[in-house]
């Protein structure tokens, strides 16, 4: 099995889920169309496709490090301490903090993924 054709099935399937995924559920997706395949062989194909840029690993707070493609522009998250939701946010709403930070630290800014722990306005409200 050609580690290319792995790489390509991982983006198919991360493409149709559309969903923030372990490498173990990765996997079992996988698996279903390369019964042969192993977690190990996965595992380095989504480190691959994390360097390429084609696919974001983040904590997500679930004690797992979830993947999700970043085929249709970038979008973060606001992950909710309290219930657990997940609010997704615009790129625009980061851009310019991002710049700021490269800016004042000459630093290039990676992340493609950012996730902001909190609390969501529902639980500011119980509280
Ligand atoms: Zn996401
Ligand atoms: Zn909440």
């Amino acid at each position: 099995m050609r580690a290319s054709s792995v790489d390509q099935i991982i983006i198919e399937t991360l493409s149709k889920e559309h969903a923030h995924l372990t490498s173990a559920q990765v996997y079992e997706k996988i698996r279903e169309r390369l019964p042969a395949v192993n977690l190990s062989t996965v595992y380095r194909a989504l480190e691959r496709l994390v360097t390429s840029g084609s696919v974001s690993v983040s904590d997500m707070g679930t004690g797992s490090a979830v993947y999700e493609i970043l085929a249709d522009g970038r979008h973060h998250h606001l992950v909710c301490q309290k219930c657990g939701q997940v609010l997704t946010i615009e790129d625009n709403e980061v851009r310019e903090l991002f710049s700021k930070i490269q800016e004042n630290n000459h630093f290039h800014v990676l992340t493609n993924h950012l996730i902001l722990f909190g609390i969501c306005a529902a639980c500011q409200k119980d509280s």
